[in-house]
């Protein structure tokens, strides 16, 4: 891919900064319309808020309660498409409330009903009203003191990072041209006064190069704003970013296939339990923050509201030795007049051309990335000047779509690549072993990534292509000296590229752990 850039002496169609959900949604678009296309991303692809989500595919209950109804209406289809293109990823998820006030199950029933009707063809089952038995049968742990009953809805639940990844193989697939660990340093501007080129660097190699390009697209996330002023270093800032945390429970504390949907924390937030890859996944918060990190850190209060909120529904209270791991991520939100409050804030999608021709996209969700890519494709063809192609993503499969992909057990993640991850087991069975007992990876999906998957580094397989370092942070750290190995033979890297490796992995992960005071 990089002697691909090296090489072109042409200007690219549309070059994307941000290889987050946003910026590989549009490369995927782009490129399957038949445009040249060109992504640079700073870190590993999904390093920013792509990897560190809910990993809920959903309309957004709480929007509907705002009353932003075509949000949510938008979602709601963006949910059924991509449940149709990425079977293997997405899954559905029964979602209960549990109702502990008489008002609740009328209250949240009819909500939730309408949530359902607004999905009209792409919806994914009733919602029904549980008994009190019903809801204990579905929330084992529950507490059950003064419990009424529940409400069920159903919603859909992925794995954010690996979608991302078979994301970038689709944009690939369609002709695209994709970096990861290319840092965008400079955006100039060429006669006419509007950008037509980017300086980048390799950041593995230290290659400074330069990029033209017909249409300069950012979608740099919480970053957009510095990435604007390398434009207008005056530009008026537009994010206002915001951190959610998630803590990781094992699967003791949610053992049914059921979520539990809290619609009114003590402070008026929506609070999920989860189950997820065979643990617990409890989250999240809203708390503004001022300068966006690509390793954002949880606030003390922000561990302690969900521990707390966790112990006020589940019968046994989740305690800070229980925690497996802590992930942060931070909000691309767009700031409408002065309020402070982020939760108020719009999360819908804006795009905003500076005089300088930069296009910089912010705001939306992952399960909008779709429609988003459509919107930004659509302005940027026509800011260019590019000859008018059409969308085909609504019917477009993604890398590795499966339609069974459960009959792959533990690979079934990869959908149709679980078949050649199975034949480099076949081929040494050592490679089937798990690389921990904590958790299902093994070395073929190691060597699966690097191979196939551009991970260049210990963090991208433990973070980004398997998901130990968000599942138990711990193990991840215990992993990283046979990640480092295997990855090293396929890398052709030295004893120091390894003990590199290692340390900055486990300093990265302790910030995934937390102390038990
Ligand atoms: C806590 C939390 C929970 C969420 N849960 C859900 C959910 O359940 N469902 C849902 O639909 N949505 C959810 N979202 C929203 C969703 O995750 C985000 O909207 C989406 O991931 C944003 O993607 P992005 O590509 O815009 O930003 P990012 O993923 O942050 O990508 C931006 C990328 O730009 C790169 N970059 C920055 N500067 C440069 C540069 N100079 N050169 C090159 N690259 C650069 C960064 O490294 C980064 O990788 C959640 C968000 C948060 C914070």
């Amino acid at each position: 891919m990089l002697s691909r850039v090296l090489a072109r002496n042409e200007p690219w169609d549309i070059l994307v900064i941000g290889g987050g959900a946003t910026g590989v949604g549009i490369a995927v678009d782009a490129a399957s319309r038949g445009y040249e296309v060109l992504l640079l991303e700073q870190s590993d692809f999904g390093k920013g808020t792509s990897s560190r989500s809910t990993k809920l595919v959903h309309g957004g209950v709480r929007y509907l309660e705002q009353g932003n109804i075509s949000l949510v209406m938008e979602a709601l289809k963006e949910r059924g498409l991509l449940r149709q293109n990425a079977p293997h990823l997405v899954s559905d998820l029964g979602f209960v409330v549990p109702n502990y006030e008489w008002w609740e199950a009328p209250f949240y029933g009819i909500g939730l009903k309408v949530y359902n009707l607004l999905a009209g063809k792409y919806g994914f089952g009733a919602s029904q009203i549980l008994t009190r038995e019903e809801t204990l049968e579905r929330l084992p742990t529950i507490k059950p003191e003064g419990l009424r009953g529940g409400v069920i809805y159903f919603d859909g639940q992925f794995d954010d990072s690996r979608l991302l990844i078979n994301l970038v193989a689709t944009a690939a697939d369609q002709g695209a041209t994709l970096l990861n660990y290319a840092r965008v340093t400079a955006l100039s501007c060429g006669e006419d006064g509007f950008i037509d080129r980017v300086a980048a660097t390799d950041v593995e190699g230290g290659i400074e190069f330069e990029a033209f390009a017909k249409v300069v697209i950012n979608a740099a996330g919480p970053f957009s704003d510095s990435v604007r002023r390398l434009a207008d270093p005056s530009a008026a800032p537009m994010i206002a970013p915001s951190q959610g945390i998630h803590l990781v429970f094992d699967r003791s504390f949610l053992p049914g296939d059921s979520a539990i949907m809290v619609p009114h924390t003590s402070d008026g937030r929506v609070m999920f339990a989860i189950p997820w890859h065979n643990h617990t996944l409890v989250g999240t918060t809203d708390t503004p923050i001022t300068e966006p990190t690509l390793e954002p850190r949880p606030f003390e209060e922000e561990i302690e509201f969900i521990l707390e909120t966790a112990s006020q529904y589940l019968e046994k209270a989740p305690s800070r030795s229980d925690v497996l791991s802590v992930f942060v991520g931070i909000r691309p939100l767009v700031k409408s007049g002065n309020g402070s409050n982020t939760a108020a804030l719009s999360r819908d999608h804006t795009i905003l051309i500076d005089s300088s021709g930069l296009l910089t996209i912010a705001g939306g969700k992952w399960t909008t990335y779709r429609n988003m890519a459509e919107d930004c494709v659509n302005q940027a063809a026509t800011l260019a000047r590019l000859q008018e192609k059409p969308c085909v993503t609504k019917d477009l499969n993604i890398h590795g779509f499966h339609r069974q992909a459960e009959k792959f057990g533990s690979l079934r993640l990869y959908g149709s690549d679980a078949l050649a991850i199975q034949d480099l087991i076949h081929s040494d069975s050592s490679r089937g072993e798990p690389l921990h007992p904590a958790l299902p990876y093994c070395g073929a999906e190691v060597i699966w990534a690097t191979r196939t998957e551009m991970a260049r580094t210990v963090e991208d397989v433990l973070a980004r292509r398997t998901r130990a370092l968000f599942l138990n942070a711990r193990a991840a750290i215990e992993m990283a000296p046979r990640v480092a190995e295997l990855m090293a033979k396929e890398l052709e890297r030295d004893d120091a590229w390894k003990a590199e490796q290692i340390g900055s992995f486990e300093t990265l992960a302790k910030g995934y752990l937390i102390s038990d005071e």
